[in-house]
């Protein structure tokens, strides 16, 4: 496995060796069981698998959840090379900002929604770094996870609305047995707030329930917000019932379409998202 810092060295590397098929993973590292699924699909479907590890300050709207983002890159190089991955991208802020970028991208809609209208700029610092890098690395596919559910909408609209040449793959939420979908954030929590961390996909599976019981999302959304009244270990953020294509609030069930339930909350002073779709 190589593993690069310069976007001169990678792009060297892709150019000589001109694989057919590259399959890319963003990440921002402290690997877990989820991004590794990212990585075998890109193993299976492409020539080449590149993944990118980079904790990108220009999406952190909040200066202390990014200096207490985990970074454990050689872990991580270690974890890429058993999964069978090619080549590590792991550049520093300097090399992927010389100077920070003047452009703005925004989403529209997207912007004023869920993680949107709690992390203001947020969007467009993930918009100018996934399209940086998929301009450094010209991928044939690029995989990302249904666990950022909006991200995955601003990506679909980065790639149609700047005709990236390439594939976006979603792959499915990877979760602990008790349900909790694994994030790089849960080594943050402390084992105490480890055992209420799995309420969170409690809270949307009472959801779920009380939907298909024909309850309206007004009155599940009171009912879950009494729920997690009961448990004042979480400050939630917000618990949207949306449509799961348009990301839109629904006010009731259409058993036609497909249903999201998004939930952001905070545990033990960390940020945790999350959704289920049905
Ligand atoms: P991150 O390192 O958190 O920026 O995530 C990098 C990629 O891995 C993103 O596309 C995420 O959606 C995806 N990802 C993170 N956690 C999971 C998970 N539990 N299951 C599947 N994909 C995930």
């Amino acid at each position: 496995m190589k593993v690069f810092t310069t976007i001169v060295e990678i792009q060297n590397y892709l150019k000589s060796n001109h694989p057919k098929t590259v399959g890319f993973v963003p990440t921002m590292g402290a690997l877990h069981e989820g991004h590794i699924a990212l990585i075998m699909k890109s193993i299976a479907e492409n020539e080449l698998t590149v993944c990118s590890i980079f904790v990108n300050p220009t999406q952190f709207n909040n200066l202390d959840d990014l200096k207490k983002y985990p970074r454990t890159l050689e872990q991580d190089c270690e974890i890429l090379q058993d999964a069978g991955c090619d080549v590590v991208f792991a550049p520093s802020a300097e090399e992927m900002y010389p100077t920070l970028p003047s452009l703005k991208i925004d989403f529209g809609y997207l912007e004023h929604i869920m993680e949107g209208k709690f992390r203001p700029g947020h969007f467009n610092g993930v918009g100018i770094v996934v399209a940086k890098l998929f301009n450094i690395v010209k991928p044939t596919k690029a995989y990302f996870g249904q666990k950022d559910v909006q991200q995955v909408a601003v990506i679909n609209r980065l790639i149609t609305d700047l005709s990236f040449d390439l594939k976006m793959v979603v792959c499915d939420t990877i979760r602990e047995k008790d349900g909790l979908a694994m994030s790089s954030r849960n080594r943050r929590l402390s084992p105490e707030a480890r055992g209420h961390a799995t309420k969170i996909f409690q809270s949307m599976i009472i959801g779920q329930k009380l939907l298909l019981e024909g309850y309206s999302t007004f009155v599940v959304k009171n009912k879950v917000l009494d729920f997690y009244k009961e448990n004042p270990q979480f400050k939630l953020e917000y618990y949207e019932i949306a449509d799961f294509e348009t990301l839109e609030s629904i006010d009731e069930l259409n058993p036609k379409r497909r249903t999201a339930i998004i939930v952001a909350a905070h545990l033990d002073g960390v940020r945790l998202i999350d959704n289920y779709i049905f």
